[in-house]
């Protein structure tokens, strides 16, 4: 248990001034709320100001925060407060991200200091890269030293008031570094710091762009001036794929360059993003400052200084891009905002595509969603007025949409122990003789999702989860995709003992290559998936060589619908596209279409057109007739209407609680108590307790419960109520999800 050095009670709004003897100061950590701390009579403070404050027997960094309305309690005495130890040179935190932070966690049911944490990601970067010491030019004095040629040449390079690093300087005048050293003996040059160089070009907002087609031109002038209103508001911008979307919204970051601010453009898998920054450097010139997971702790302090101190005008990043400390922040783009990779479901757990919204609105800021298939959360806004639309409602170039076919597996089954049905046997064929590409996609690693005993049926399952082991033949293993256990396949049944019974049943991606090589062996074959492109370099190379036509047949996860522009690609085979439909989650169709019509956009994008053929088991289904007809604006609507009269979201909200604990009975033991504590009244439902379909991960047995409320009823102060009226045993861990995604 920490002891702390005063709980915040209690304090009077004070003004950001030095004038004052104490302050609160948030800490990144997991705790209830900010500390008091003293203020030493030295010291000048603002609030938003990083400080390093001791806590127990440690000293740790924190910011200044805001003092809190005036409550009943007790203040700790003056006496009894520690005194801050240190004011950390970097820009203070601004109060829009002060107010982001506070937002963020009472949303989501987060200690502050849990969402601060996000905030403080690097604090490396709260000290200055160190200083490098250069040369510049002495002011003139009453010696005349003596001017040889090569010190000519120094005074030559070097013009008054520029600082240069001695090495370069040398090199540039072509003397030796003594001749330097000699020249500030006689006062000639003097020893200055040099400017901490940027890393970060700014990119050039008149660089010219492509010329935009009419409709293209009049969606980015209606964006540019969302942005240069300098207020808050959100744009919807939709678009089949290959529209233009992006190229329209880079009009909008050039307008915030021009005016000053800084832009963040959220992309959900930014490893997979090539091609985006290719695009972005045609642009504006140059790079954007990058933001995610696989950046290296030196560009990850660099940038977030960089970010600070205004000297990074564009990021492009992943979620928790949007907790970098923006002092301009001029607008925000969310690419594929229909994309769950938004959804954090660990620690904090936030969807960033909503929390972009608020980030925009505490900044004053722009804010556009874009996606070619919007959610209905988004469509919802739109309709009730929230949101504003723009629409791109044809390709760019004269580009035609793919033709969209469903192939009937029930009429024309694969052969058997196959997975392609002939129909798109042939077309593959046909596609690859013609010279282009075909992409055949199923959203599977590995090579089959199920290993059963032909002998006794014993299914092989993880340990620690309720899942099955999927088989990775490649690498010999059975693997289970929740929480990575591994085994290599065993010789004979667990069960039963027979030998060289167990076979692999349905397949992954690994299967299907597996298939093609054998139908299609001279054709040039490439897996695209997480596990065989590992990182962002892998992808990229991935994307070149189908751009430079070095693939005639690309097999891949979900990885291949996200966004890519490969010309030459006129065939999209879908192995299974009933897959998402089972389930019965509530946006099973919704995500389903959405998948679906990405993975058909990447086909026909250039001259030649595309056609998409559709393996299923019933094409009858609406999901099926909505991609046939390409009316995802009529299937949303349909949609809707279900999910309308049961106030399901966006027409009511939802939140999860999730108990988890390694003992089953404990478990069920406070989910059953939550359960009997549970929340009623007009238009507050909950659902459950139920064990969750992982009923067991990483080796804890899982419970959810489900708060359903109208949608004009906040979910959070009936969780807070709910929760403190329960208690639970330290092992016992609740997890609270507000807006769930996933229901696993
Ligand atoms: P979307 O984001 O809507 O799928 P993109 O912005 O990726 O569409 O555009 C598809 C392709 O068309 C890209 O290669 C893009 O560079 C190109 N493109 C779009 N608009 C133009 C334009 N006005 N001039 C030149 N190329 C364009
Ligand atoms: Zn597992």
């Amino acid at each position: 248990m920490l002891t702390h050095p005063g709980k915040h009670r209690g304090m009077k709004d004070t003004p950001t001034v030095s004038a004052r003897t104490r302050v609160s100061v948030l800490l990144p950590l997991p705790l209830a709320g900010a500390y008091d701390y003293a203020v030493p009579a030295s010291m000048a403070l603002r609030t938003g100001e990083f400080v390093s404050v001791p806590l127990n027997q440690r000293e740790v960094m924190g910011v200044v925060w805001d003092a809190p309305e005036a409550t009943e309690a007790k203040p700790v005495p003056d006496r009894r407060l520690r005194p801050v130890a240190s004011v950390l040179p970097a820009p203070p935190m601004t109060a829009s991200l002060r107010r982001f932070i506070d937002w963020v966690a009472a949303y989501t049911l987060s200690p502050p200091g849990a969402v601060l944490r996000m905030a403080m990601s690097v604090p490396g970067a709260l000290e200055p890269p160190a200083p490098q010491a250069g040369w510049t030019l002495a002011p003139p004095g009453n010696s005349r030293p003596r001017i040889t040629p090569e010190r000519q040449r120094v005074l030559d390079v070097l013009r008054m008031g520029e600082v240069h690093a001695g090495a370069l300087l040398a090199q540039a005048a072509g003397v030796s570094l003594g001749v330097l050293r000699g020249m500030a003996e006689n006062g000639l040059l003097r020893p200055a710091l040099l400017p901490h160089p940027s890393r970060f070009a700014r990119p050039d907002p008149a660089h010219p762009g492509p010329a935009l087609g009419p409709v293209q031109a009049a969606a980015g002038a209606a964006l540019r001036e969302r942005v240069a209103a300098h207020r808050f508001g959100v744009t919807l911008l939709t678009g089949v794929t290959g529209s233009g979307k992006t190229e329209v919204y880079l009009d909008a970051v050039a307008e915030c360059l021009a005016a000053g601010r800084q832009a963040l453009v959220l992309l959900p898998e930014i490893a997979l993003s090539a091609q985006w920054l290719e695009r972005f450097e045609k642009r504006f010139g140059v790079a954007p400052a990058l933001w995610h997971s696989e950046i290296t702790a030196r560009t990850r302090r660099d940038t977030w200084r960089a970010v600070a101190e205004g000297a990074a005008p564009v990021v492009v990043g992943a979620r928790s891009a949007l907790f970098l400390p923006f002092p301009e922040l001029g607008l925000i783009v969310v690419d594929e905002e229909h994309e769950t990779a938004f959804k954090q479901e660990e620690g904090v757990v936030y969807h960033a595509r909503d929390m972009a919204v608020v980030r925009a609105r505490l900044a004053q800021a722009a804010c556009v969603l874009v996606s070619a298939t919007p959610s209905l959360e988004s469509l919802t806004n739109v309709e009730a007025g929230r949101y504003q639309a723009l629409d791109l409602p044809e390709r760019h170039g004269g580009a035609t949409l793919p033709a969209v076919e469903v192939i009937d597996l029930r009429r024309t089954p694969p052969e058997r122990g196959r997975f392609l049905a002939p129909p798109l046997v042939e077309a593959v064929t046909a596609t690859i003789e013609r010279g282009e590409q075909a992409m055949l996609f199923l959203n599977r690693r590995g090579y089959a999702p199920l290993t059963l005993c032909r002998h006794c049926g014993h299914r092989m399952r993880c340990p620690n989860c309720t899942a099955w082991l999927v088989e990775h033949r490649a690498k010999r293993l059975l693997q289970c995709h929740h929480c990575g256990h591994a085994e290599p396949p065993p010789a004979e049944c667990p069960e039963c003992g027979t030998a060289n019974s167990l076979t692999a049943v349905g397949p992954g991606v690994e299967r299907v290559m597996e298939e093609a090589t054998a139908l299609w062996p001279d054709a040039r074959r490439l897996v695209m998936a997480s596990d065989t492109l590992p990182g962002p370099a892998a992808a990229a190379e991935a994307a070149r060589a189908i751009q430079d036509r070095e693939v005639d047949l690309i097999i891949g996860t979900q990885i291949v619908a996200k966004g890519w522009h490969f010309p030459h690609l006129t065939l999209v085979g879908v192995v299974d596209a009933d897959l998402g439909l089972a389930g019965g989650d509530l946006r099973a169709a919704e995500r389903t279409v959405q998948l679906l019509h990405q993975v058909a956009g990447r086909a026909g994008r250039a001259e030649a057109p595309g056609r998409v053929l559709l393996q299923s088991f019933s094409p009858e289904h609406p999901v099926m007739q909505a991609l046939i007809s390409g009316d995802l604006a009529g299937f949303m609507q349909e949609e809707a209407a279900m999910r309308r009269p049961g106030h399901w979201p966006p027409f009511g909200r939802l939140a999860a609680l999730i108990v988890s604990a390694e003992d089953e009975r404990e478990a069920d033991r406070t989910a059953r108590d939550l359960g009997l504590a549970a929340p009623g009244g007009e238009g507050v439902q909950v659902l459950g307790p139920a064990p969750a379909p992982l009923a067991l991960l990483r080796g804890r047995h899982r419970r959810r419960l489900l708060l359903k409320t109208r949608r004009d009823i906040a979910v959070q102060p009936i969780l807070r109520e709910w929760l403190a009226r329960v208690p639970v045993p330290s092992h016992v861990r609740v997890q609270v999800d507000v807006d769930p995604v996933g229901f696993l």
